[in-house]
């Protein structure tokens, strides 16, 4: 395809007035001497050019999207809509608290309803994405010790966990000590134990872990922890198997993240706006990052006035978009959040069962929103996972997510989400099942593919050490 440079004919899609006389007041020395080569199309002919553009995107709207462990879930068009009031979205940022009531009770409701989704005491919405809220969680807990005069170093982490837990941490200045996980999947209670001293900070846990498996022994491993004068973080990027039934107090953890561009029906990818909201026990709430916002029976305001505070970690209040999203969502579910919560199950569950025939199921145990499948047996053939993911591409099916967690050969991470119904899944199903099959009748079909789609086989690690982001036009190489 061509890009809009190239489509330029001269045509003037739009006039812009002369504003010569506006600038008069810039130093010439600021001017530009030559004019800016603009591509110039007709009005048609730019709406074609970028309606194009984005047919070549996949898209949850365009088809199936088992990207595990990132939830690309349904978000309901109808959050769209409400973040683009007009109230909402042309409110400057530093506006006072008494003419932006309305935008400060929609977060401090925000905050509620997060307390009572992760039973924590306190949350901060600030942070901008999952790994920001796990900076800041560790960023809380760090201090904490500090505080209380105690130089804490480590930070145990599961093998299955996911990258961005040990990278937080250790930006963090602590130390990373790998926990194994056991055959069940599961973190190895024994060697926990053999690793905690009085040096340990805290464990960063995901549960369900990152093979979708509940952490049975999670209630022991916290009573370990605290024994220890250790504190337990969540990982609850993936909140969707759990809404409604449990939670992370529950569970005994300290702090928590949640990425509301997961299960909370904001959308993301292609780095778009998120949020990590932070949630941490009665014991940490003067450590959460400042302003939080507050209600004092009558009013709504940014509170600075925390005693132990981290700091800011984000301009103003954070994506407040997306902080909008959420609460649409949440208000719209209601009780029927823990609805959502056993059809993600049920569908994982579905899917794991009708699959594992055809691919190895490493960890063959009742899975919560997500599962792993190996693909080692298409792999003793020849056909990789990553030719298998290229493959769905060709049957418009978005790949899995594939080689995580890196405690699975060949790892395929399949989750379905709750906004799928059974047609959709047994055409996957299908899909899958013909990919098994084609590797031992086509398998050159496999390997070579994707087919059908824009751009074929890339070259990943040129693209990833070379990028080539910049047109040039021909013949002119500046
Ligand atoms: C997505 C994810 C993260 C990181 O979230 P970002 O918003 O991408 O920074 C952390 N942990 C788990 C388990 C995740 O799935």
């Amino acid at each position: 395809m061509k890009t809009i440079f190239e489509k330029s004919n001269g045509a003037e899609g739009i006039t812009l007035c002369d504003r010569t006389d506006n600038i008069n007041f810039i130093d010439k020395n600021f001017l530009r001497r030559d004019m800016p080569e603009l591509p110039e199309a007709s009005e048609l002919e730019v709406l074609r050019h970028y309606k194009e553009l984005s047919d070549m995107n996949f898209c949850i709207e365009k088809g199936f999207y088992p990207l595990g462990s990132c939830t690309m879930k349904y978000n309901p068009k109808v959050n769209e809509l409400l973040a683009n009031l007009e109230g909402f979205a042309n409110l400057h940022p530093e506006t006072e608290d008494a003419d932006a009531q309305g935008a400060l009770e929609l977060m401090y409701k925000l905050q509620e309803a997060l307390k009572k989704i992760t039973g924590m005491s306190a949350i901060t919405l600030q942070p901008a994405a999952g790994a920001h809220g796990e900076l800041t969680g560790m960023m809380i807990i760090k201090k904490y010790f500090e505080t209380k005069g105690e130089n804490r170093k480590k930070v145990i982490i599961p093998d299955s966990a996911h990258g961005t837990n040990p990278a937080s941490a250790h930006l963090c200045g602590f130390d990373i000590i790998p926990v194994a996980s056991n055959q069940k999947g599961q973190v190895d209670i024994e060697a926990l134990k053999s690793l905690l001293d009085k040096d340990v900070a805290a464990i960063m846990m995901t549960n369900p872990n990152t093979l979708g498996i509940f952490e049975e022994n999670v209630l022991e491993i916290s009573k370990l922890m605290h024994d220890n004068g250790s504190l337990l973080y969540y990982d609850g990027a993936n909140f969707n198997a759990i809404m409604g039934y449990t939670n992370p107090k529950l569970m005994g953890f300290d702090v928590v993240h949640l990425n509301l561009h997961k299960t909370f029906a904001t959308p993301h990818g292609g780095g778009g706006p998120g949020a990590g909201p932070v949630g941490v026990t009665e014991e940490l709430k003067e450590f959460l990052p400042v302003p939080v916002i507050d209600f004092d029976g009558k009013k709504y305001f940014r509170n600075y006035n925390l005693k132990h505070s981290i700091g800011q970690v984000k301009g103003f209040f954070g994506n407040f978009g997306v902080l909008i999203k959420a609460y649409a969502y949440i208000s719209m579910m209601g009780k029927n959040l823990k609805q959502a919560s056993e059809n993600a199950v049920l569908n994982a569950n579905y899917l794991k069962e009708k699959l594992k025939k055809a691919y190895l199921l490493p960890y063959d145990e009742p899975c919560m929103h997500e599962f792993v499948l190996s693909g080692d047996w298409q792999k003793s053939k020849g056909v990789s996972t990553l030719n298998i993911a290229k493959s769905l591409m060709d049957e418009n099916t978005h790949p899995p997510t594939v080689y995580f967690p890196l405690i699975v050969h060949e790892a395929l991470m399949i989750e379905p989400t709750e906004s799928e119904n059974k047609e959709r899944l047994d055409d996957f199903v299908r899909i899958m099942l013909k990919i098994a099959e084609e590797v031992n009748t086509n398998p050159e079909k496999l390997t070579s593919a994707p087919h059908t789609t824009p751009v074929k086989r890339i070259d990943e690690t040129k693209a990833a050490r070379f990028p080539d982001l910049r047109f040039k036009a021909a013949g002119k190489e500046k």
